[in-house]
């Protein structure tokens, strides 16, 4: 039996993805769905698996997030990506103008840059 959710205007059911890399059939889940559209994301169905996401470096481009807290004495702070997974960032990532006062839940545009310490979030700018 499919299970379809309503949630405002949107139906939410399982839908069952073929990863863009290894080719492999995943489910993207009303879970997965419903927590995208809380934080206050478009639902953007994923297009590769977990395992791939991992190892596949990160296309260029923008991504949505919104800022999960930022501390202007420690100098950097974490932002909440679409899947739900947090990343760092550092205050020389933000857009001038944003800082001191960059505000839990913001919504910004990012990128992500591999580093030696893991992955980042640079080019953090207002997403309006
Ligand atoms: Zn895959």
């Amino acid at each position: 039996m499919t299970q379809i959710i309503q949630g405002g205007n949107v139906p939410y059911r399982d839908q069952f993805v073929t990863c863009g890399h290894c080719g492999k059939q995943f489910v993207f889940s009303i879970e997965d769905q419903r927590r995208q559209e809380l934080l206050g994301f478009e639902i953007i169905r994923p297009e590769l698996c977990a395992d791939c996401c991992k190892k596949v470096p990160p296309q260029p481009g923008l991504r949505p997030g919104l800022i999960k807290w930022y501390q202007e004495e420690k100098g950097f702070g974490f932002l909440t990506q679409a899947d739900g997974s947090e990343i760092f960032f550092h205050r020389s990532a933000v857009e001038e103008g944003l800082l001191p006062e960059l505000k839990e839940r913001t919504p910004v545009w990012y990128e992500i840059e591999i580093t030696e310490r893991g992955p980042q979030a640079i080019n953090v700018h207002q997403r309006v």
